[in-house]
């Protein structure tokens, strides 16, 4: 037997687990059967396309309870573990922005605030030291011989691990329950209804079944419906089936934003049951991050992030494609050239940007949620999805000169004065610092709105987007912006032509020209691009690529 530390951002976790952050303790449920459900698919999906031998026949999870002896146990016969997996999965986390997460859970918990925040973390199985003071894991890889492994740790600093000669294959994970305390009803668990209660409310979907088996009294009674959430018509789920669902593959902890059902009949058949979250993972602009949708076939699991189902800049979006003509051995590299899946891809996008639209005039404040957390992404769609333009631009909104409220590109066009032909914009690093740019100083005299661009990919994509509906999209920091008609070239130097001169003789190799201008009102001089140049922070944000 070996005993074991757990990585440093772990012991922190269970931390704050054995500390209870939940108020919710039920939750831990519904995170054993999560894992014990992904087990199943990837057995079935093992056999299925790496050929294993596994006997797939009866699938399913068990839950079992000894009230005498306060544990319960959850069972299922997946894939299992190896030594090594045990150590690696159970006794660190890998996900990448833990540590900083930790951090704010830890500010949350000191300020008393009811910390979501974990919830985009999917705390998984450490949450069974919220209601467990011993946890039990046993398990066996499918198609390794000889022995299992059996973990023990009571979720402080160490855990011990050890061969285990009689594991079957799958996992088996055993709580010890915390001692019932008299003011905490919520230490139920070993209670027959409670157990109903939980798998009902959170795991009714989970497409195996979750069997009762309790000593001596007859057959197991399944627990789930075991209904695949997205086949059914919508009128017949209830949001919370929905939200449970959403937990399940997200790891939210947050309600949607919206739900989105699609189902396409014909040819080429599939259904679909898209969310869009309420608010952004903490590591959305992380390369690494998890991404892109379920792909099921028929029912059947196939992969998890499937990015072939929806383009980058949507990445956010969580849900499941259910295609029914896929073969079941489907491969990312042949689901990539597939060509029904570029058209699912392209459908999925079109009802997300149009429920987007949608929402702009029946939820404005929904859509203003969603603008805040997704924008900055959803703008790179602008660089990608040249054809997506307009409805990218319809659903997008900018901080603007107008008040202090975002905009859209409509009601801006809708406000622009008489024959204002082109869209302002000045892109900078905050908006303070754009509305003191000298630029800002005619524009802002002569009543002129004028667009405040402060995302990094803002300074790209403006490059990309021609216009919006015919008006040109113009950087006022860039060539001569014509406020009073052609004046600007042709003003003429008059007394000021030495002056002229002299700037231009010390400023030298520093700049092309130097040359009079309408543009401002009190500053004394501005740097101007040209026309074609890119702006200042593109500039700067080159340099600091290193380029
Ligand atoms: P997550 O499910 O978000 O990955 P968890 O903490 O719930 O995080 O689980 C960590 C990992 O441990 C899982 O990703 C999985 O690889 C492994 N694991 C947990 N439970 C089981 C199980 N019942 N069978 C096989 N592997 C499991
Ligand atoms: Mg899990």
């Amino acid at each position: 037997m070996e005993t074991l530390e757990f990585q440093a951002e772990a012991r922190q976790l269970l931390q704050l687990m054995v500390h209870s952050i939940y108020s919710n303790k039920d939750i831990f449920l519904r995170e054993l059967i999560s894992n014990a459900s992904d087990a199943l698919d990837k057995l079935r999906l093992a056999k299925l396309q790496d050929g294993l031998e596994a006997d797939t026949s009866d699938l399913h999870i068990e839950i079992e309870t000894d009230a005498e002896a306060r544990t319960l146990t959850v069972r299922d016969n997946g894939i299992g573990m190896t030594r090594d997996e045990v150590v690696a999965l159970i006794g660190t986390i890998a996900k990448s922005g833990t540590a900083e997460l930790l951090g704010k859970l830890k500010e949350a918990k000191e300020a008393k605030e009811n910390p979501e925040l974990i919830g985009q973390f999917g705390v998984g199985f450490y949450s069974t030291f919220m209601v467990a003071d011993k946890v039990i894991l046993v398990t066996r890889k499918a198609g390794t011989e000889g022995h299992g492994t059996r973990w023990e740790s009571a979720g402080e600093g160490t855990y011990t691990i050890d061969d285990e000669p009689d594991a079957p294959v799958g996992t088996t994970i055993t709580l010890h329950l915390r001692p019932k305390d008299e003011d905490d009803a919520l230490y139920d668990y070993v209670d027959e209804w409670k157990i109903k209660e939980i798998v009902k409310r959170y795991s009714d979907f989970i497409a195996f079944p979750i069997r009762r088996v309790s000593s001596g009294d007859g057959e197991p009674e399944v627990l789930n419906s075991q209904k695949a959430l997205w086949a059914r018509p919508r009128s017949e789920v209830t949001d919370e089936e929905y939200h449970q669902f959403y937990r399940h593959i997200s790891h939210d902890w947050t309600d949607p934003l919206e739900i989105i059902n699609m189902k396409a009949e014909g040819t080429f058949e599939y259904e679909a049951l898209l969310f869009i979250p309420s608010r952004a993972p903490h590591d959305l602009f992380q390369r690494d991050a998890r991404r892109g949708l379920q792909l099921y076939v028929k029912r059947v699991f196939i992969m998890d992030d499937s990015k072939e189902l929806i383009p980058d800049y949507l990445r956010f979006v969580k849900g499941v494609v259910d295609a029914a003509d896929l073969s079941l051995n489907i491969s990312r590299e042949i689901l990539q050239q597939d060509r029904h899946i570029q058209m699912i891809r392209r459908r999925l996008v079109k009802k997300v940007l149009s429920t987007i639209k949608d929402l702009m005039s029946s939820s404005p404040e929904k859509y203003a949620t969603f603008w805040r957390e997704f924008g900055r992404a959803v703008k790179e769609g602008l660089l990608a999805e040249p054809d997506n333009h307009k409805p990218i631009l319809e659903i997008a909104s900018f901080a603007t000169t107008h008040g202090s409220e975002p905009t859209t590109l409509a009601a801006y066009v809708e406000r622009m004065k008489e024959g204002q032909e082109e869209i302002y914009f000045l892109t900078g690093e905050s908006r303070s610092q754009v509305e003191n740019s000298p630029h800002m100083e005619a524009f802002q005299a002569e009543g002129y709105e004028v667009l405040i661009l402060t995302d990094p990919v803002d300074e790209i994509w403006v490059d990309a987007v021609p216009e919006f509906e015919g008006k040109k999209l113009r950087s006022i920091a860039r060539g001569t912006v014509d406020l009073k008609k052609d004046e600007e070239e042709k003003e003429p130097e008059g007394d000021f032509a030495p002056l002229l001169g002299f700037l231009k003789e010390k400023l030298d190799e520093r700049v092309k020209e130097v040359r009079l201008s309408h543009r401002l009102t009190t500053s004394a001089a501005c740097l101007v691009s040209d026309a074609d140049d890119i702006t200042p922070a593109l500039e700067k944000m080159y340099r600091a690529m290193g380029q």
